[in-house]
């Protein structure tokens, strides 16, 4: 059959745009993005790349750029607060996987994905300062209207054959089609979010999760050049239950968090080998962010407009899945247009193949996802176990941890199909 030749409007230049940009770019498809904001910085804290993104995003040719920035995450381990393991695994590479699992400042991510979409589209197909606002669509095509972020309200219409919303959490597509949903639902727990450049703690490319529902500190480094000079850019998230706390459940990335609003919590906690305290007082920045994420919708696909990354199916953290799953809409949708075919059939079997993945993703992310064997720990111990956990049975353990996996597409069965 031959490229589907449509072409293309992206709104929202972050993570998911930039890469399915330069996915769709790399089979022929011409596609314009817009970006609200005035300028794309290097914005946010880590997150993680999980093999079955790193996969892909190696086939866009962006490997060697990230091994240059990003930690190759050697493993991830869960404990107690009290710095008992419950279970570790290894990751990426020392899994047994043929790519590595990145851990990565998420604006390091970011400006790789720009630098490689100016130098491979040009520089006159990313439109920033442009708000998506509205649409119009027939059978012909779909005009895209925008305002200015700027506050100059100058108007601006561009039309194409196909509308993408990668237009994050707060999507304004999203919005159109469910005009009613309101805002994020809220898991009931607040993330105080924060970078320290301090000395490495275990290998320096370990990840961990420590604690329980009510109380959580997750870490992990993020930066190769902080390695390579003896020092470890760890990204840190200190997790508390919040249910009341109504004010603080506005998702805005550049609320700032304060050290007093969490760091007592964790003042008898002792892991041995890291030293909490130190990590929290000496942070170059601290975000405050509610864990929130979106229910499941019915419907994505709207006509010639479709919805992706987070604005289709924004989730919560547990599990390291977001961007990644992100990426994996990029993905298949770009594969379906290098089948083929009518660009209405594209978008809806887009959506038939990642809506019900995504769906079930997320829910599994409401029962903490993976991290669902610290709570089991916390619910079952019955104080008496030594340095690593046995009050709960490893098969269990293995079981939770390999079914995320599958659930996901991550575990190496799944890689190797996908190939
Ligand atoms: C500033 C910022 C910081 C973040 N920091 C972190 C972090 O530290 N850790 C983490 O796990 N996740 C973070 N995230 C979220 C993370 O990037 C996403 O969860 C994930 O990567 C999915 O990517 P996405 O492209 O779907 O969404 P995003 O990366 O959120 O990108 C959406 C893009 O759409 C743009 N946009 C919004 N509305 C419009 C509109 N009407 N018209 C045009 N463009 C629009 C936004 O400016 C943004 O660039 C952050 C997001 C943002 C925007």
């Amino acid at each position: 059959m031959g490229v589907c030749k449509a072409e293309g409007i992206i709104a929202g230049g972050g993570l998911v745009g930039l890469t399915l940009a330069l996915a769709l770019h790399q089979i022929g498809i011409k596609v314009k993005i817009f970006e609200t904001v005035p300028d794309i910085k290097p914005l946010g804290v880590g997150i993680n790349l999980l093999p079955h993104s790193v996969q892909n995003l190696a086939k866009l040719g962006l490997l060697e750029e990230l091994e240059k920035v990003a930690i190759k995450t050697s493993s991830l381990t869960y404990y107690s607060e009290d710095g008992k393991t419950i279970w570790r695994e290894p990751r990426g590479i020392a899994a047994g996987y043929e790519v590595p699992q990145f851990s990565i400042h998420r604006g390091d991510f970011h400006m790789i994905l720009l630098k490689a979409v100016r130098e491979r589209l040009g520089e006159n197909v990313i439109f920033m300062n442009h708000r998506i606002d509205h649409f119009d669509q027939d059978e012909e095509s779909v005009t895209a209207h925008f305002t200015t972020h700027d506050g100059s309200q100058k108007q601006s219409s561009v039309t194409a054959d196909f509308l993408i919303g990668a237009d994050g959490i707060n999507s304004r597509l999203r919005k159109l089609f469910y005009p009613g949903e309101g805002p994020p639902h809220y898991s009931g727990q607040m993330l105080w979010r924060g970078v320290t450049e301090m000395e490495p703690y275990l290998d320096g490319t370990s990840m961990f999760m420590a604690g329980h529902n009510d109380l959580k500190l997750v870490a992990y480094p993020i930066r190769a050049e902080s390695m390579k000079r003896g020092k470890s850019y760890i990204n840190w998230i200190a997790e508390r239950r919040m249910p009341s706390d109504l004010n603080s459940r506005q998702a805005d990335w550049n609320q700032e968090g304060v050290l007093e609003e969490f760091r007592s919590d964790f003042e008898d906690w002792n892991l041995g080998w890291l030293d909490i305290q130190k990590l929290y007082k000496n942070a170059i920045s601290i975000h405050k962010f509610p864990m929130i994420d979106r229910n499941p919708i019915p419907q994505w696909t709207f006509g010639r407009v479709t919805l992706m990354g987070d604005a289709a199916h924004a989730m919560y953290p547990n599990g390291s899945n977001g961007v990644s799953q992100g990426v994996l809409d990029a993905m298949e949708f770009t594969r379906l247009m290098q089948e083929g075919g009518d660009i209405l059939e594209i978008l809806k079997a887009y959506e038939a193949d990642r809506r019900p993945k995504t769906t079930k993703i997320s829910l599994a992310n409401r029962e903490t996802g993976p991290e669902r064997v610290m709570q089991m720990v916390k619910e079952q111990c019955p104080g008496t176990c030594g340095d690593v956990h046995t009050c709960v049975p490893r098969e269990k353990l293995e079981e939770v941890a390999t079914a995320y996996k599958k659930l996901a597409g991550f575990d190496k069965e799944s890689l190797k199909k996908s190939g």
